[in-house]
């Protein structure tokens, strides 16, 4: 994408972040947006968003140019897709224009309804696979930006990573992102920020050959279900929602598990418990010759 950035003579582009909840999604989107506005351009902007907790999708919809009329952008008309985690980039990939820039982290975040065949592992969820953006002929820069922004020192800068990339495909000055990222990003994290952005800056379009499949972990873990019963309004949510069966009212206003070997660490009881009253561990691996 070139963009100058004299306002005369900029189209209007439109920048597509998706992911879910709590990564990042509209803070990466407010940057960019700000960026574009300190570079005395029109910007427009629209967001969705879910509840973290719940892994709910967030969307945030950028547009910016001499003057904009809507902040919406349509189908096949995103002249790049910031996706933040693998199906929601798949999911969003229609809105792409066909020769636009795919930045892809490749977190995979599974939504509780997928995961209900968690007893044997058999999950729906799209593969890994390069194959499913045949369908693109843009460039696309795939990258495991929550591994890198680890060993950055902080998984929680994995969205700048993504912004970076983005950045550089941008006509911005450096110096104009930097000032905005240390005005927004939380206190005391500008330094990390800083590296992730130039680190995102660095990364290149790559050839789609990666083959990383979901492999099944070794070893179903056991889970412990906990209910803080002081919180608990008995409302029997979870108790519907169990794919198990195994959560029932204890006759004192809250609920109680029946059978915990039978629980399959699905996790929907806990992702819909609206007062955060029910939560699922897994239980660390008993050493050799232990019983749990
Ligand atoms: S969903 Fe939460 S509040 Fe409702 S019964 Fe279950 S644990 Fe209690
Ligand atoms: S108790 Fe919760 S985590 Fe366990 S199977 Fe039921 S809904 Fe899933």
């Amino acid at each position: 994408m070139s963009l100058a950035v004299h306002r005369q003579t900029v189209p209007t582009r439109g920048v597509l972040f998706v992911g879910v909840g709590g990564q990042g999604v509209l803070l990466a989107s407010t940057i960019l947006g700000e960026v574009a506005m300190a570079a005395g351009l029109d910007v427009k902007k629209s967001e969705v968003h879910g509840m973290a907790k719940r892994g709910g999708v967030v969307f945030s919809h950028v547009r910016f140019g001499t003057e904009v009329f809507s902040p919406l952008i349509g189908l096949a008309e995103a002249d790049a897709l910031v996706a933040f985690e693998w199906a929601e980039g798949l999911r969003w990939l229609p809105y792409l224009k066909r020769d636009g820039l795919l930045v892809l982290d490749l977190a995979r975040i599974v939504p509780p309804a997928a995961q209900r065949d968690h007893r044997t592992w058999t999950v729906r969820y799209p593969d890994l696979d390069p194959a499913a953006l045949t369908g693109h002929h843009g460039p696309v820069v795939a990258v495991d930006a929550r591994g890198r922004a680890m060993q950055l020192g902080s998984p929680h800068v994995a969205n700048t990573i993504l912004l970076g990339v983005l950045a550089a495909r941008l006509e911005f000055p450096t110096a104009l992102w930097e000032e905005v990222i240390e005005r927004c990003v939380p206190p005391g994290t500008a330094a990390v920020n800083r590296r992730a952005f130039h680190e995102g800056r660095t990364l290149e379009p790559c050839a789609l050959t990666w083959a990383q499949r979901w492999t099944p972990p070794q070893g179903v873990p056991g889970w412990r279900v906990a209910v803080a019963t002081a919180w608990c309004k008995g409302c029997d949510i979870c108790v519907r929602v169990c794919p198990e069966g195994i959560l029932r009212p204890d006759g004192r206003g809250a609920v109680e598990v029946t059978v915990p070997e039978r629980c399959t660490g699905c996790r929907l009881c806990e992702w819909l418990c609206p007062d955060f009253a029910i939560t699922v561990h897994s239980r660390p691996a008993a050493p050799a010759g232990v019983a749990r």
